[in-house]
């Protein structure tokens, strides 16, 4: 029994230990993003202040001074997109995070909040009317600006991404003046914005939908991968009291993509607790990290995890806890290796054929694979670049990459091949992530993109808005 306990124990201190070196710092007159791949020497890095009067007046002057210098303009949220998406090169960077501005109008729960709130402000604010958000991403790390500039889905069940519950934004354009977009009001903008990765001008502050804070009872299945869609039907589509589900694929090398999980919270009509302070998230952490480049790891974590959902089956837990998990849950803290996000998103039709297809790229590439989610994303009605054109499944998909050029060059070949996969699936491929994709691709997936370009420079002529992401696929 000690020697059965010894063994998880000592992998997970040995973990702890070999993560003693620091994270990197980023110099003054650099930034970085979250792939920690994308240290780019900028002019300067702005940070906007928290009055709407003040924004609008510095914004406006930053606008008059890039063109007069010949200077790119880059905006940025928490910097969780991989591939330069709020950074140019030499350019401007706009910092939106201070701008945080939040007010609820109860009577037609309608939440104003400025683009650079954090979701885990927007929870903590709208637990103390009891509501919540009504779409988000998994993690509250990420700003509301950034997260409509890449229009955001979530685990809420069966819905479309975050746009669904936009009613309008103010934008401020690229010539400097403020418009008001939504449906009935400069609609093309409108659709261009949501998805648009800040080439259409700042997104300064949005309306939004809540939905009512609620007690949810928290539920697991396990099952065999072929199994998935059918439970999926039957125990999450059918059943009206789900509001938050996710899937999961097992990933070790035993059974691998061969055994799923869903799990899935369930209103109750219970009050729900109070959002409390986080727990301490470093054992889940450790848990996770111990994983990495680990087939022990691996299994050790599938093993630890779906046996803590069978204790924590049926407990309770409110909308707004659940929402509000932070990104350091899964944080690296090595400094010779990084964290690469994929997705993809198949249509039910191809679903089966995308996880075979998937498997055998998989299991032949040297990035080590940390974690497959899936969650279904109902069609996006909104954004010109959209990637749910219909229902479809999204394979989020996290790597762990060593930061060396032949693990550049393996992510890249493995990208381009899961890429290929997609297409042969009816797909399409997430936006914010790793520029390892040729503009061909980009347009055989996204045929609207010549067309979003011109859109761009008919908005922005001068091509003030600007960043990686841009001249990348442009
Ligand atoms: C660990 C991890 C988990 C993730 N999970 C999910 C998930 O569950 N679902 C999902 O959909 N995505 C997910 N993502 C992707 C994430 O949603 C996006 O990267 C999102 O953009 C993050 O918001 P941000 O504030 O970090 O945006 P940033 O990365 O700062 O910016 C993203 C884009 O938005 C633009 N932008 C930012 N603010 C503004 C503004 N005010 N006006 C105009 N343009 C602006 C930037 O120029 C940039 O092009 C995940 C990413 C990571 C790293």
């Amino acid at each position: 029994m000690l020697l059965f306990m010894a063994i998880p124990i000592f992998h997970l201190l040995k973990t702890k230990w070999k993560e003693a070196g620091s994270a990197p710092t980023i110099p003054a007159g650099y930034t970085n993003d979250a792939s920690l791949l994308n240290l780019t020497k900028v002019d300067s890095v702005i940070q906007v202040p928290n009055n709407r009067e003040d924004i609008i007046e510095q914004l406006k002057e930053i606008l008059i001074y890039a063109k007069t210098n010949n200077l790119k303009v880059a905006v940025a949220g928490a910097q969780h997109s991989m591939g330069g998406h709020s950074i140019s090169p030499n350019g401007i960077i706009i910092n939106m995070l201070p701008y945080k501005q939040l007010q609820l109008d109860t009577a037609n729960n309608i939440l104003t909040i400025g683009a650079g709130t954090l979701w885990e402000d927007a929870l903590k604010y709208l637990d103390g009317f009891n509501k919540s958000i009504a779409i988000m991403q998994a993690f509250s790390s990420f700003s509301i600006g950034g997260s409509l500039s890449v229009n955001g889905h979530g685990w809420q069940k069966n819905l479309p991404p975050l746009s669904a519950s936009v009613m309008s934004f103010t934008l401020l354009t690229a010539e400097g003046t403020i418009r008001n977009c939504s449906r009935t009001e400069n609609h093309e903008l409108f659709k261009l914005v949501i998805g648009g990765y800040g080439l259409f001008g700042i997104i300064l502050d949005l309306k939004l939908k809540v939905v009512n804070n609620t007690a949810l009872a928290y539920k697991y299945l396990k099952m065999n991968t072929e199994k998935y869609l059918d439970n999926y039907d039957q125990y999450i589509s059918d059943n009206e009291n789900v509001a938050l589900v996710f899937g999961r694929l097992r990933i070790s090398n035993k059974k691998f993509l061969e055994k799923a999980t869903l799990s899935f919270f369930e209103q109750t009509i219970l009050e729900p607790p109070p959002l409390s302070n986080p727990n301490s998230v470093e054992l889940k952490r450790i848990v996770f990290r111990g994983s990495v480049n680990s087939e022990y790891g691996k299994r050790l974590r599938w093993d630890l995890e779906t046996g803590a959902n069978k204790v924590s089956k049926n407990m309770i837990f409110s909308r707004n806890e659940l929402l509000n998990d932070h990104v350091d849950i899964i944080e690296n803290k090595d400094a010779q290796s990084t964290d690469i996000l994929h997705e993809y998103f198949i249509p039910k039709r191809n679903f089966y054929r995308f996880i075979d297809d998937m498997k055998s790229l998989l299991i032949k590439s040297t990035i080590d694979l940390l974690n497959i989610t899936i969650r279904r994303v109902e069609a996006d009605q909104d954004a010109y670049m959209n990637y749910a054109k219909e229902t479809v499944y999204g394979f989020v998909i996290l790597f762990n990459q060593k930061k060396t050029e032949l693990q550049e060059k393996a992510m890249q070949q493995l990208t381009n091949q899961l890429v290929d996969a997609t297409i042969k699936n009816e797909g399409t491929f997430y936006l914010p992530y790793r520029l390892h994709i040729s503009k061909e691709k980009l347009r055989t997936v996204y045929p609207q993109s010549d067309s979003f370009f011109a859109l761009k420079r008919k908005y922005d002529p001068m091509e003030i808005f600007s960043n990686q992401f841009y001249e990348h696929y442009k």
